[in-house]
């Protein structure tokens, strides 16, 4: 069984009008658990639509999708809500950390709205930053902040870590040391991650690869000889 099964989802906006834009043209996919899936697609295909659904951030027109055996396209707001809190890391492409609160006060926040988090300290020193706790996100670096988030979005202990063109903003060297951060976070927690991005580069550090093309999924393969992220650069 299927850790995730998204089946025949559909975003409509504008639905019947003038304005209509199909984010999400009924598509189809499941995913394991521990599976490190990159969604591949130009700006406009649906990426951040089919993430935030998954997240649990927005909702589907038509479709659904289940995990664990539960069809979140049918929960309520208040078990959507727990989903959310319980089920869904989320890595944004420009960190959305609290810039007053220090680097360990980000990621404390997080461990104290779940039910089963890790330990803030521990998940910092496995990102690399042990030595900047205190420091605030001004005080450090974009790959720093960016690895803050990634804390912060493990310490939950989800089942999914979502992230939305997680590179995005940080130069190719520091986005690749981002990246094998992550293969090596879902590696270690044992944690299905979807990286969403446009950058056909990371796609070849992936083991599966789905494009997405007008919200359609295009191909979705598996790659036996993914490369490390220390070998590609854009
Ligand atoms: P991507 O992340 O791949 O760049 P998005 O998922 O953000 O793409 O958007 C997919 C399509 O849906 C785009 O054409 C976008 O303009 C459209 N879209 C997204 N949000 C809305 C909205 N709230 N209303 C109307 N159209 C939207
Ligand atoms: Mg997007």
């Amino acid at each position: 069984m299927s850790q995730l099964k998204i089946i025949n989802a559909s975003k409509i906006y504008n639905e019947n009008t003038d304005h209509e834009v199909k984010a999400l043209d009924d598509v189809s996919f499941e995913a394991d658990k521990g599976e490190f899936i990159v969604i591949l697609g130009a700006s406009g295909a649906g990426k951040s639509t089919l993430l935030n659904i998954i997240g649990g951030m927005d909702t589907l027109t038509r479709g659904s999708f289940i995990i664990d055996n539960v069809d979140i396209s049918k929960v309520n707001e208040k078990e959507l809500s727990i989903f959310r809190r319980e089920k869904i890391g989320f890595v944004f492409q420009f960190y959305n950390l609290i810039n007053n609160l220090t680097a360990l006060e980000n990621v404390q926040i997080a461990e104290s709205l779940s039910n089963n988090p890790l330990d803030s300290i521990e998940v910092l020193n496995n990102v690399g930053l042990g030595k900047r706790l205190t420091n605030t996100p001004a005080e450090l670096s974009g790959g720093e902040q960016q690895r803050v988030a990634i804390a912060r979005a493990i310490v939950k202990n989800p089942t999914f870590l979502l992230c939305d063109e997680p590179t995005g903003a940080l130069d190719s060297k520091t986005g690749s040391h981002i990246i094998k951060l992550l293969i090596d976070i879902s590696k270690k927690y044992n944690k299905t991650v979807i990286i969403v991005t446009h950058n056909s580069k990371i796609a070849e550090v992936a083991s599966r690869v789905i494009r997405l093309q007008d919200g359609k999924i295009k191909s979705d393969t598996i790659n036996k000889t993914p490369k490390k992220p220390e070998d590609i650069t854009w």
